[in-house]
């Protein structure tokens, strides 16, 4: 196994890897960061979690320790699709640059225009941004791009998703010829490849295997359920929640829960924080202070239930989330690999449990294929409660309100195992599916900063053509994902 000292890096950068506390390189670091130092183009194909984001990190920090940084003129630029993602490459900076001196701005929607000119006027040596953001800097005349020397792409594969690839091109276009670009991407959509052809030059290719799709430290499992009418459906899924929380007790030290929708990422948060869980919303409509405190209880640990959609939590590095519950079961298969993948990170141990109704049947055997194996039925844990156990969750009823009440037989809860006593549906995840809820996920928060949206059946917008470009290494789980995009 290669040593963090065999790679050439600054030895102040090496310094801080080692008060991180890493060992040893990943096999994505140990790939990407020798050629990056020689200036080559790499393109990573990683997801997050296989330790992508130091793979950039340290080389750049390496090479911009030469050099000065000169006014509206940043020596190198980083574009995540996600305001997230971006502060956190950004504390990745922070974490292995401070025994370095080097500047960086953040650009990023939702924070002031005018804090982030003043730096950028003064020069950094690195640029953080969303694409949308950066090219508003760039149209108001506040930034050139003509000095950037390294111009990473992170999470291409997102940035595609979320229709970002014009802007993407367009950014390309106004950084020198000469720029060395390093690109990652968790997978290589048709429309990806064509990109890193167009603007990659003679890049060396290093792909990891993928986490989680076959990860054995993660313990998977999905409850079939069926509520047991359909206006009760949405309240009684949340009852199953709280049971498999609870079912999983003390192991469950903290949690990510997955929704489809915005608007039940806030009905379930609402929701568990009234039974007592201590749960907050992140989505892509909270205000950026909010989500940035949300999530920095989440890391800190004060704060246990984190509900998120799949554009917020997408690449949150979080060390030690115990486990991943996914509410709904997501409508494409790759965010099921991204949101368990939330766990079990680092080779530790990890559960993820799903709620499956019979519309979202099949998207559950999308999954299944994608991953290629059968995730195990869990037994209902409404199911097997006892009646007292039932009758002490009746407040559920009562508490649940902003239903008209509706009258219920309190005295038959007999069947209460299959006639869950949840009954007061809330009409705002019932009735009103706003636009964001027709058809798969397609949560607004996905809506690019700028520039047109594209949905991910983009991705397979080969038309008939094989996939190409992908070598011996074309894991077969893609193609399998190519050939169900169509299919829809
Ligand atoms: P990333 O894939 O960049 O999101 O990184 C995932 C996690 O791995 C982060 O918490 C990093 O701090 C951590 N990490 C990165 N490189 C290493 C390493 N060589 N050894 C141990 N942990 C690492």
């Amino acid at each position: 196994m290669a040593k963090f000292s065999e790679l050439n890096l600054n030895p102040k950068v090496l310094k801080a890897i080692e008060e991180a506390g890493y060992e040893s390189p990943t096999p994505i670091q140990e790939g990407a960061i020798p050629p990056a130092l020689e200036g080559k183009d790499v393109l990573g194909i990683a997801q997050t979690g296989t330790g992508k984001t130091a793979s950039f990190t340290l080389p750049m920090i390496t090479m911009l320790a030469r050099g000065r940084a000169r006014a509206r003129m940043p020596r190198s630029l980083v574009l995540c699709p996600t305001r997230e993602l971006a502060a956190q490459v950004a504390e990745n900076f922070d974490t292995y640059a401070k025994h370095v001196k080097l500047t960086k701005a953040l650009l990023i929607g939702g924070v002031s225009f005018n804090e982030q000119d003043k730096l950028i006027d003064k020069g950094v040596d690195v640029l953080i941004a969303t694409p949308g953001r950066l090219l508003d800097h760039f149209e108001r005349g506040k930034l050139l791009l003509t000095g950037v020397q390294v111009m990473v792409v992170d999470e291409a594969d997102r940035m595609l998703d979320m229709g970002f690839i014009p802007d993407i091109e367009r950014i390309f276009s106004l950084t020198p010829f000469t720029r060395q670009t390093l690109f990652f991407s968790a997978t290589m959509a048709p429309e990806i490849e064509r990109i890193t052809n167009t603007f990659l030059s003679a890049p060396v290719r290093v792909e990891v295997a993928r986490q989680a799709t076959t990860g054995e430290n993660i313990k998977q499992g999905v409850v079939m359920f069926k509520g047991s009418r359909k206006d009760r459906e949405a309240s009684e899924k949340r009852k199953v929640l709280r049971a498999l929380i609870d079912g999983e007790g003390e192991k469950c030290t903290n949690a990510i829960i997955f929704c489809n929708r915005k608007t039940d990422v806030d009905i379930v948060a609402k929701s568990l924080k009234k039974y007592g869980y201590d749960a907050a919303p992140i989505h892509g409509d909270l205000d950026q202070s909010q989500r940035t405190r949300t999530l920095d209880g989440f890391r800190d640990g004060t704060l246990r239930f984190l509900v998120a959609s799949d554009v917020a939590a997408r690449g949150l590095d979080v060390p030690s989330v115990s486990h991943v519950f996914n509410f709904d079961v997501p409508g494409h298969a790759e965010d099921y690999v991204h949101r368990i993948g939330r766990t079990g990170r680092a080779g530790r141990a990890g559960t993820a449990m799903m709620i499956c109704v019979p519309r979202d049947e099949k998207n559950l055997a999308d999954i299944e294929r994608l991953v290629q194996k059968e995730i195990p039925r869990l037994d209902n844990p409404m199911k097997t409660e006892s009646e007292d156990q039932t009758a002490a969750e009746t407040p559920d009823a009562k508490d649940e309100k902003s239903g008209p009440s509706r009258s219920r037989s309190r005295g038959s809860r007999k069947k209460a195992a299959e006639k869950p006593v949840e009954a007061a549906a809330e009409p705002v995840a019932e009735t009103d599916p706003s636009s964001e809820s027709a058809g798969i996920a397609a949560p607004k928060s996905a809506l690019p900063e700028r520039g047109s949206r594209r949905r991910s059946s983009d991705r397979a917008s080969g038309g008939g053509a094989a996939v190409v470009g992908m070598g011996d290494h074309l894991p077969s789980f893609i193609a399998l994902s190519f050939e169900e995009r169509r299919a829809d």
